[in-house]
């Protein structure tokens, strides 16, 4: 490793079990070097079990901040000293930073899609979209996509033991924002043909595309997609879901899930740093 290591080298963390197929260490040190920064980013073994201890050490070591992945997410709500907006409406946290011992909880996944939408210029502000999955994924880039002002945001999951929670969860995330949030069955195909006509984006943020469902896509019908429809997927391995190529095909502009795994890390560095991170020296990374 070309960084130097010194007395005064601050540390990051990512805490999560499994860890060790994660790209975040990369990210972050690639940035630190390039940037000339005195830190290093490094990634623990730490599950629910172990997570309280792990955030303390946060304060103890005086650490820059951490990272954190599912199930911690959730769980390291109750450890925080403050909340960011979209991590209490979200009821989750990605990121901690560490300001003189005060910990505070950010959820940088919804900032990091938006951001992506920046790289095939789509504006959805004071637009409408439309969202199949209402997950973890979905629920950051719902309550993101609420607070930088999007007009009103359908979303689509299957009617399974979760649809009553998640309706509850969704009309929460509306009352506390000013965008219109609905929950539709996903199975009704006419309701979601007219969604998609009026919206300026459709995403899916379910993991149907990715293995073990890779042949599948999460809508049947690609007649509703349009040129001037932006479509997205969270997934990013494959690179091009069925959906996002059916999509491609019918000439709409899509996007995969790597930009939001590029920009949520963006956005914890500038946290813990105060610098952009160089994205052009991060992107090849993990391209
Ligand atoms: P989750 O388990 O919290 O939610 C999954 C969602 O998909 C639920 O709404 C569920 O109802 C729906 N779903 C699952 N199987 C389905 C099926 N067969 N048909 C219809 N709907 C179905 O999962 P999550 O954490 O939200 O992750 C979802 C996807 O997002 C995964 O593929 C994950 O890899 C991806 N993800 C990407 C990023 C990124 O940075 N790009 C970040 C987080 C998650």
């Amino acid at each position: 490793m070309e960084n130097k290591i010194t007395g005064h080298t601050r540390l990051a963390a990512l805490f999560a079990t499994p860890i060790r197929h994660s790209v975040s260490p990369m990210i972050h040190n690639t940035a630190f070097q390039a940037l000339g920064i005195d830190a290093v980013y490094l990634a623990f073994e730490v599950g629910t079990e172990g997570l309280k201890q792990a955030i303390d050490s946060i304060k103890n070591l005086d650490m820059m901040g951490a990272n954190l992945s599912m199930p911690n997410k959730i769980l390291a709500v109750e450890y925080m000293d403050e909340l960011s907006e979209a991590a209490r409406l979200i009821g989750a946290v990605n990121t901690i930073t560490n300001d003189q011992g005060k910990l505070t909880g950010h959820n940088t996944d919804g900032t990091g899609f938006m951001r992506s939408l920046q790289d095939i210029q789509v504006e959805i502000i004071g637009k409408k979209m439309t969202v199949i999955g209402a997950g973890g994924a979905a629920t950051a880039i719902i309550v993101q996509a609420a607070l930088d002002g999007v007009k009103e945001i359908t979303v689509y999951n299957r009617k399974d033991d979760f649809y009553d929670k998640i309706k509850e969860k969704l009309a929460y995330i509306s009352e506390n924002t000013t965008c219109t949030i609905t929950l539709n069955d996903l199975s009704d195909e006419t309701s979601l043909a007219k969604d998609v006509a009026e919206s300026a984006l459709l995403l899916n943020a379910t993991g149907v595309g990715m293995k073990p469902l890779q042949d599948q896509t999460p809508i049947q019908d690609f007649s509703i997609i349009r040129p001037d429809l932006a479509v997205c997927d969270v997934i990013y391995t494959p690179r091009e879901t069925e959906f996002l190529k059916q999509a491609r095909l019918r000439g709409a502009k899509t996007k995969n899930g790597l930009g939001m795994l590029l920009y949520q890390g963006a956005a914890a560095f500038e946290k813990w740093t105060g610098q952009e991170m160089p994205i052009e020296i991060v992107k090849p990374i993990i391209e």
